[in-house]
Order: C-alpha cells, then structure tokens, then sequence
C-alpha cells in the first residue's frame, strides 16, 4: 500500500493519497484535498495513480478546498458523511465564506456512514462515524495496515475544536472512547493536521483522553 501526505492549503491541511500499488493504474482515494489540486494532481501522474474516489473527512473549507478541480482533472466521485454532506453546499456553513480565498459550494456524489466499507484495489477501508468536530465527522481504518486517518477528530497529543457549528464536546470524547481507543495501541494515526502518531501514545498522554 502507497500512503502519501501532500500538506495543502494556507491552514496546512493533511491530503493523503493511500493506493494500491500492486494493482494496474495503481487505484488510489485522495483524502481531503483541502486546496493546491494541480499539485496533487501532478502527483498522482508522476507516480501513474488513479483516482477512483475523493473523500472527505468532514466538510470544514480547508479539507475541501480543492476538491472540485481535482474532481475535474480525474473524473473521481466526491464521498462524504450523510450528516456532513449540507456542508459542502454552503459555502457560509463550510467555512469558505469567510475564509482566504475562493468560496466553495458544491454537491458529493455519494454519502457514507458508520460500518461502510470503501474498496481501493484490495486494500479494505472501513469507515468510523466520530461526530463531535462536526456532525459528520469520519476516520478511516485500514485494519490490515494498522492505520487511521482521524481528520480533526484525533490530533498528536490533542483533540479538534468543537467551537464551530456542528461541534459537541461530549460527543467528540465519546466517539474518540468508544471508537478509536478500541484500535490497537499499534494502530498509527494520521490527523488533518500536523504530525503523525499511535492509537498507545494518544491512550496514554492525550490529556483529553484520560481517565
Ligand atoms: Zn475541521
Ligand atoms: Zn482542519
């Protein structure tokens, strides 16, 4: 399996490219291309990855960013949560109103929920339901790979905000409980933001997660 980060955006967003590299086209999924398509797009063909499926950990402005152009350039389907998807239509509840920048209002094609199951290639991705940064919030768990891609649920040694709309404290630290700190400790997590760390680490010094 290829995992790739690509940090995009004037808010450093994480944009992974996860592909299946032992396939023909190498089949891959871009995870929140939150601006700079061209570049993740240029990528993509320098390595000979396909595209198959956009898809977005939550609907906040610098995780979709680019997703229309990047659309456009691979012909790829746009997948987010049902309870999220309201986001990408607004470009005052997505944020991009007031934020640097183009504003962004456009419609996914395809909505998902907790206990799916995505397919790039032969690599199985399970999608976890963690609401609490927004209504809809996903990871992604590759459980043959021991991996996570938390969004802005799960950071290193934090959590996401849950000040915008849509955010609910409670439910951020129960869907981190009750989903996340069930992964094993071996598990590596890789947030929208910043740098990579463990499922052990974060059940052992997140100061949100104790006790
Ligand atoms: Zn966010
Ligand atoms: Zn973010």
């Amino acid at each position: 399996m290829i995992l790739e980060r690509i940090v995009v955006g004037a808010y450093g967003a994480n944009c992974f490219i996860l592909a299946d590299e032992n396939e023909p086209d190498k089949p891959a999924m871009v995870v929140d291309p939150g601006g700079e398509a061209e570049r993740i797009y240029k990528k993509l063909m320098d390595e000979g990855i396909t595209c198959q499926m956009i898809v977005l950990t939550h609907g906040h402005g610098d995780h979709i960013g680019g997703v229309e152009k990047l659309k456009k350039l691979t012909g790829a389907k746009v997948l987010i949560h049902h309870e999220d998807e309201v986001m990408l239509k607004d470009a005052a509840i997505n944020l991009t109103a007031a934020m640097n920048g183009p504003k962004v209002a456009f419609a996914a094609d395809r909505t998902i929920g907790e206990g799916d199951k995505l397919t790039i290639g032969k690599i199985s991705i399970d999608i976890l339901h963690t609401p609490g940064h927004t209504r809809g919030g996903i990871c992604l768990h590759i459980p043959a790979e021991k991996l996570l891609i938390s969004g802005d649920t799960l950071f290193y040694g934090s959590i996401g905000r849950t000040d915008f709309p849509g955010g609910d404290y409670k439910a951020l630290i129960n869907a981190i409980q009750t989903k996340l700190m069930k992964l094993d400790d071996e598990t590596v997590v890789y947030p929208g933001h910043g740098a990579s760390t463990t499922i052990g680490y974060e059940r052992r010094k997140n100061p949100f997660i104790q006790g």
